[in-house]
Formats: structure tokens, sequence, C-alpha cells
């Protein structure tokens, strides 16, 4: 159940965009190759994010591919499936590039009205200056 971890950083990277505002929806883009669990990653988002402003939020998950090189033959394709052996020739020599990361792509802030204290600025991301 590593999607715990990948969620605690995602409500992390939500938090300090947010800046304090409700968020109502994040998207995010993660590699494959972190091979996380859609439904896993809801349970986990939605329990990690109680208590912040993520909470009840949805979680948009975007799959980033990997880039799969083989070192012996040179074939070199994008993947959504982390495979370890080339297709070309079988070689099992390969170099991944990508794939890895996890990036909060964007958030979505709810109505400004639920949000006691901060004026209709909602539009700018990063937030200006308060
Ligand atoms: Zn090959």
């Amino acid at each position: 159940m590593h999607e715990f971890g990948i969620a605690e950083a995602i409500v992390d990277a939500v938090e300090r965009r947010a800046n304090g505002r409700r968020v109502r929806r994040a998207r995010v883009r993660a590699g494959v190759l972190l091979r996380i669990a859609g439904p896993a990653m809801d349970h986990a988002f939605a329990m990690v994010s109680e208590g912040t402003v993520a909470e009840g939020a949805e979680l948009d998950l975007v799959t980033e591919p990997v880039r799969v090189t083989c070192r012996t033959c040179g074939h070199s394709t994008t993947s959504d499936d982390a495979f370890a052996v080339c297709h070309e020739c079988g070689g099992t020599d390969i170099d991944t590039e990508g794939g890895d990361r996890l990036v909060l792509e964007s958030i979505q802030i709810a109505e400004a009205s639920h949000v006691p204290g901060h004026p209709r600025r909602d539009r700018g991301d990063p937030a200006g200056p308060y």
C-alpha cells in the first residue's frame, strides 16, 4: 500500500498550492513506474486529505508513460507498462527514462464563498501577494 506515501506527497503539494483555499479537484501526473492502483489511490487520498483543504476533493490521476530504450539493439519506445524485456530483441539490458515522476499538474479551487477571509481572487495560481 505505497499509495499512502504518494497520497501524502500529493496532499502536501495541494496544500502548498491551495494556500488555505478549499480544493475541489486535483490533477496529478504520475509515472507508470510508480505503479499506482487507482482504487487504492482514491482510498488513500481520501484518508490522507481528511481535515485538510483537499478533503473531499476529487483526484484526477493521469498516468505518464515511461521511455524505454534497449541497450543491446537500440530499440526505443514509450510504454504505459513497465516491462523489463526488449520487445525487439528480447534483451534485458533496458534503460528507462521518466515514468517515475509525481507532478501536481493543477488544482481546482472550490467556490470562494466557502473560504471566509479570502476575497475573490481564485483565478491566479500561484497565489498573488497577500
Ligand atoms: Zn533490444
